[in-house]
């Protein structure tokens, strides 16, 4: 039997021997310390005295059998290895690993973008290919495809897909957007999913099945394998593109505004994921220095309510589509609807800043504007439960974040993200990154907001490294037959729990620290 390897991190000499087999495996570059680039591998935003969550070292292989060889010598060395691919995991932990001192297994090198299938539309990719490395490589050639980007254009499009990470236009859930996965098990070996289990197949990035059970979503927001390939799937570049917002001044006016979003999104008439975010004008609450209410009212849009939307497609399409809208947003009293079109093809000199996103061109708008408010220590941890679709949810959720901020000396933005039968808040919990005591405040209230939305049945779609376990717990059914069921899979394929150990909650049987 294999014996598990201990939720502790490596002493000195193990680490010594580490970096030396790693180094003659990968070369003495591709492995960081913390005087050689493993800096940009902590979390961001973890404070001066951060304890725990450490990494010890940083390697970065630049191709798929380097990776098997640098897992087959983790297994060896018994060493922890923490999978990033860009590392911008930022507000749930950057790179930083659940067990302290893990080796991060960076996948930067691998950056090649391996096709680009303008008839089928999608595009295979290394987990080092940025939203912007795409985006540049289509633009080059104009390629008639498009994108969908979340909010910052600089993370893996492999990873942020892998992590279930939420873009705004039609293909906006990018974990759906993933076609055919090349997988290194913990053991070295190699998987390709779906269609390309037929060896030369030529429909590994287009069909999503293949023959039994589909194993692709086994690997997202896991530590079962590491993805060295993926399909992403690219939607026809539209003719045209319409984005705007739809405000609303009064505090009820949400129920109205969230109903008609959900009616207009199943029926198909509003595409991809429209975002509300709540702008109260009597908000208070003070996280110190430069995190004041009336900063916050500064990166947040303008009326009480606002949701951003966009529609996509041909000319006459976008139009009935827009008439359908209109006519929706003229029943609500008071709401008021502002739109601009820009031809698909618009580049980002051609479209307004605020519309970048819902225009598919990857930018670093929002975190400019972060900083340039909250200042060069602005840190942020994220609160992102998954809700019924109903109002009611909005206002509680609104609350709980306002008391929750008030009671810890933080601020906090509140904001939805639209699917056609559920809402994801996306709430920025906001503080001084410099200053220890908020960073700390931040997670003991992410943990707070946790434990109270699960009272409601709902539990986080996301969660910062020191939250998995508690996350995880959440999903209790039948005496925790999820997280039972997670660690037979993880026995079978990573009974040493060498890979990623806690990643999402998930450990070997007999590894999670606190006996689970
Ligand atoms: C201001 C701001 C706005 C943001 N807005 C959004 C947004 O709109 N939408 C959104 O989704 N996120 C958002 N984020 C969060 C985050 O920045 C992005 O999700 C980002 O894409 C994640 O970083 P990354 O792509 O570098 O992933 P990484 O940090 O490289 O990876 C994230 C995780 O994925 C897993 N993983 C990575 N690579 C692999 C692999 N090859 N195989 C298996 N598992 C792997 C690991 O568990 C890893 O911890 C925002 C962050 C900030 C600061």
């Amino acid at each position: 039997m294999t014996a598990v390897i201990a939720p502790i991190a490596p002493s000195p000499e193990t680490l010594s021997r580490t970096r030396e087999r790693f180094a003659a495996l990968l070369g003495a570059d591709a492995v960081l310390n913390a005087d050689t680039g493993l800096g940009v591998f902590h979390d961001p935003f973890e404070g001066p005295q951060a304890q725990g969550h450490q990494p010890s070292l940083a390697i970065q292989p630049a191709t798929v059998e380097q990776v098997q060889e640098a897992l087959r010598l983790a297994r060896e060395l018994g060493i922890h290895v923490w999978t990033s691919s860009m590392g911008r995991n930022f507000g749930y932990g950057g790179s930083a690993p659940v067990v302290d001192g893990g080796v991060v297994l960076n996948l930067r090198r691998m950056n090649r973008i391996l096709d680009i299938d303008e008839r089928n539309g999608f595009a295979a990719i290394e987990p080092g290919v940025t939203f912007a490395d795409l985006y540049a490589a289509l633009r080059k050639d104009d390629i008639p495809l498009m994108m969908s980007v979340p909010d910052l254009g600089w993370g893996s499009m492999t990873a942020n897909a892998l992590e279930h990470g939420i873009g705004y236009n039609v293909l906006g859930d990018h974990a759906s957007a993933l076609c055919g996965l090349e997988v290194v098990l913990p053991d070295g070996s190699l998987l390709h999913t779906g269609q390309g289990g037929i060896p030369d197949s030529p429909l590994w990035h287009c069909h999503r099945r293949g023959f039994g059970p589909a194993v692709d979503d086994l690997f997202k927001q896991s530590n079962l394998g590491i993805v060295t390939k993926a399909g992403v799937q690219l939607m026809p570049r539209p003719e045209v593109i319409m984005t705007g917002t739809i405000r609303c001044e009064g505090k009820e006016d949400v129920g109205p505004l969230l109903d008609m979003v959900r009616r207009l999104l199943q029926a198909g008439v509003l595409q991809g994921v429209p975002m509300l975010v709540s702008s109260p004008p009597s908000a208070t609450g003070d996280g110190g220095g430069a995190f004041t209410a009336e900063n916050l009212r500064k990166v947040l849009r303008p009326g009480r309510w606002n949701l951003r939307f966009g529609l996509y497609g041909h000319e006459a399409l976008v139009a009935s589509r827009r008439a359908i809208l209109e006519a929706e947003v003229a029943k609500i009293p008071g709401a008021v609807l502002e739109a601009r079109t820009y031809a698909g093809d618009s580049g980002p000199d051609e479209v307004e800043p605020r519309d970048l996103i819902a225009a598919g061109i990857p930018n670093q708008v929002l975190l400019e504007r972060l900083t340039g408010v909250f200042g060069k220590n602005f840190g942020h941890m994220d609160f992102s439960p998954v809700l019924p679709f109903d109002a009611a949810y909005a206002h509680r959720t609104e609350s709980l974040l306002g008391e929750t901020m008030a009671r810890f000396g933080l601020i906090g933005a509140f904001g939805l993200l639209c699917f056609p039968r559920s809402m994801v808040s996306a709430s920025l919990i906001m503080f001084d990154a410099s200053d220890q005591a908020r960073v700390d405040a931040a997670r003991v209230a992410v943990r707070h907001l946790c434990d109270e939305v699960a009272g409601w049945g709902c539990a986080p779609y996301r969660a910062h490294v020191a939250l998995v376990d508690h996350v995880q717990d959440k999903f209790a059914y039948n005496d925790g037959a999820m997280a039972r069921f997670y660690t037979r899979l993880k026995d079978a394929l990573d009974p040493a729990g060498m890979l990623a150990p806690g990643n999402h909650g998930i450990w070997a049987s007999g590894q999670r620290p606190d006996g689970g």
